[in-house]
């Protein structure tokens, strides 16, 4: 239904797709074929304009019913996403191999999600290496390798970012959980998640860290999550030199109206002043007049 949606709002790429949903509405795991017949749908429908997919990212906000994941103190920290599939390959290999098979039918791009050491990503691209080798020596021919990136939402890889950027070859910005672990609060609970995280100078400067370590890595990033689709905050990420935004496609007339009313050199001056400030709420009203003009 998105992908109809996008081609009525005239979006060509697509900046995230979230495996896990297709995971999430069914009651069994879908084997490799399965997952093949849906991924490729999407990659003939968009495959020149690109795509990028997300290794399934479940568990925490993202449960599985019919899976047991056994009990745990704090879901969100706990045997999650990549650190699940890594112990169980009878879930990861058909996974990898269902998106090889697809990534074949135009440009795909793999990010991993919830990376927090450089082990886990050269680990996974391990995976990927014996799944692309395995499905090469079934068809007797090379395959086509997607690029690999990581979704940078764990505070640990904004410290070591260079050192990720340099085994990555894009990143994905997850900025609704780095506001998360960033902040140690709980995304989907009320009455600690308020609106003000975005705001917040120690949110900014990690998203400057970022921004700076791609240019100088000559790496691209795509800010995903809530901000991304936050007219409000949109300033803020293009004069941070953020600019390419994945949104829901729902959000795409009101970012264009945002992005239209937008100059850069007006945004980079806003961040100048903003990364002055020392409160969230400092940095909120300064973005509103900006905004309101
Ligand atoms: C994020 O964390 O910002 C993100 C894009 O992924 P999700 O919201 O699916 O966790
Ligand atoms: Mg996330």
């Amino acid at each position: 239904s998105d992908l109809n949606l996008m081609g009525r709002l005239g979006i060509g790429p697509v900046g995230l797709y979230r495996s896990e949903f297709f995971f999430m509405v069914r009651n069994s795991f879908p084997d490799e074929d399965a997952q093949y017949r849906v991924y490729s749908q999407v990659m003939e429908r968009c495959g020149t304009h690109g795509a990028t997919f997300r290794l399934l990212d479940v568990g925490g906000d993202k449960p599985l019913k019919y899976f047991d994941w056994g009990r745990e103190e704090n879901p969100s920290l706990g045997w999650r996403s990549i650190r699940m599939l890594l112990q169980r390959p009878d879930i990861l290999t058909p996974h990898l191999r269902a998106l090889l098979r697809a990534a074949q039918l135009g440009e795909m791009r793999i990010v991993l999600p919830m990376i927090s050491t450089l082990a886990e990503l050269r680990e996974l691209k391990e995976r990927l290496h014996e799944a692309a080798v395995s499905l090469e020596a079934e068809r007797g021919r090379k395959l086509r390798m997607p690029p690999v990136g990581i979704m940078i939402e764990i505070p640990s890889t904004v410290i070591q970012i260079d050192a990720f950027l340099a085994e990555s070859d894009f990143a994905c910005l997850g900025t609704n959980d780095l506001i998360q672990y960033l902040f140690a609060i709980d995304r989907g609970n009320e009455r600690v998640a308020d609106s003000h995280h975005p705001y917040h100078p120690a949110f900014l400067q990690a998203l400057q860290r970022i921004s700076e370590a791609a240019r100088a890595a000559g790496k691209p990033v795509t800010v995903c999550g809530e901000m991304a689709a936050d007219p409000a905050a949109v300033p803020l990420l293009l004069g941070l030199g953020l600019t390419s935004l994945s949104i829901a496609p729902a959000a795409a007339d009101s970012v264009r109206e945002s992005l239209a009313s937008l100059e850069l050199p007006a945004c980079r001056q806003l961040v100048e002043r903003v990364l002055t400030l020392s409160t969230a709420d400092e940095i909120r009203r300064e973005t509103r007049a900006f905004v309101e003009g």
